[in-house]
C-alpha cells in the first residue's frame, strides 16, 4: 500500500484490458506518470498504443482496470468521468485544426468564456509556442510545423494536468521534427504537465522520454529510463527494435 504522505502520481493506469471481437488488444497495461514527466509508450504499429490512449482520454472504455488522476479515480468498469471533465489535453495526428476558424479561434475553442481574459490567455499561449501575431491567420496560411504549434497551444489552453500525444510529429517534415520536439518538450517541462506520448519511433522516444514503456502485442514488456532500455533490452526482440538507432 502506498505511503499516505507521498504525493500520488499525476496519472496512474492500473491493469487496463481492452478486447475487440474476442481479441485482447490491450493486455494488462499499467503506467505511472508523475507531474512534469514525459513517458513514451513505444512499440510497433498495431500493438495497442492508440487504444490505450483512447481509454485514458475517455473516448473508449476498458474491459478491465482503473485510471486515476492525482490519486482520484476517473474511471473503472462501472464508474466513468466524461472526457471533458478529466483535465486531459489531446494532441493527435489526425486531430487537425478547424480549417474555417482562425488560429486564435482554434486555440479559444476549448476555453469556456468569450471575454478579455480569454483573449489574453490566447495571446499568452501564442507567445508560448513562438507564434505571437499569428492569431488572425487561418490554418492553410501556416506551415506544417506552425500548425503543430497551434495544435499544442490548443491542447494546453484549458491548462490540462495531463497531455496525451499520439504520434504528434509523424506528419511533419523530417528536417523540422527535432526542433519541434525539443521546443515542445521545453514548453511542457515548464508547464509541469504530465505527458504520455505514443510513438513507434525509438529515436523519438529516446529524445523525448523520461521513461519509456516498451509495448508489444498489447503488453508493456519493459519500463525504464531511455538509456537503460537501450543498453539493456529485455530480450532479442526489444534489441532488434532499437537496432536502427546509432
Ligand atoms: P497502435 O496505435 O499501436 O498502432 P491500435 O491501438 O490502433 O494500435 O490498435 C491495436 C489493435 O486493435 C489493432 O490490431 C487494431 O486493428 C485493433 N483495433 C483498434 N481499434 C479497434 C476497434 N474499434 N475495433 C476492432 N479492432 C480495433
Ligand atoms: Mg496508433
Amino acid at each position: 500500500m502506498r505511503d499516505l504522505t507521498e504525493t500520488p502520481p499525476r496519472l496512474e493506469v492500473q491493469n487496463l484490458v481492452r478486447r475487440f471481437d474476442g481479441q485482447t488488444v490491450v493486455d494488462d497495461v499499467s503506467l505511472t506518470i508523475p507531474a512534469g514527466q514525459v513517458t513514451c509508450l513505444l512499440g510497433p504499429s498495431g500493438c495497442g498504443k492508440s487504444t490505450t490512449l483512447r481509454m485514458i482520454a475517455g473516448v473508449d472504455m476498458q474491459d478491465r482496470g482503473r485510471i486515476l488522476v492525482d490519486g482520484r479515480l476517473i474511471c473503472d468498469t462501472v464508474f466513468r468521468i466524461p472526457p471533458e471533465r478529466r483535465s486531459i489535453g489531446l494532441m493527435f495526428q489526425d486531430f487537425a485544426l478547424f480549417p474555417h476558424l482562425s488560429v486564435a479561434e482554434n486555440i479559444a475553442f476549448g476555453l469556456t468564456r468569450g471575454d478579455a481574459a480569454q483573449a489574453r490567455r490566447v495571446d499568452a499561449l501564442l507567445e508560448r509556442v513562438s507564434l505571437s501575431g499569428f492569431g488572425p491567420k487561418y490554418p492553410h496560411e501556416l506551415s506544417g510545423g506552425e500548425q503543430q504549434r497551434v495544435a499544442l497551444a490548443r491542447a494546453l489552453a484549458p491548462n490540462p494536468r495531463i497531455l496525451l500525444m499520439d504520434e504528434p510529429f509523424s506528419g511533419l517534415d523530417e528536417r523540422l521534427r527535432d526542433g519541434i520536439r525539443d521546443d515542445t518538450l521545453a514548453l511542457l517541462k515548464e508547464e509541469g504537465t504530465a505527458v504520455l506520448l505514443v510513438t513507434h519511433e525509438p529515436h523519438e522516444a529516446m529524445r523525448m522520454a523520461d521513461e519509456i514503456a516498451l509495448m508489444r502485442r498489447g503488453r508493456v514488456v519493459q519500463r525504464g529510463a531511455p538509456y537503460n532500455i537501450y543498453n539493456a533490452p529485455v530480450d532479442r526482440e526489444a534489441a532488434a527494435f532499437f537496432s536502427d538507432i546509432n
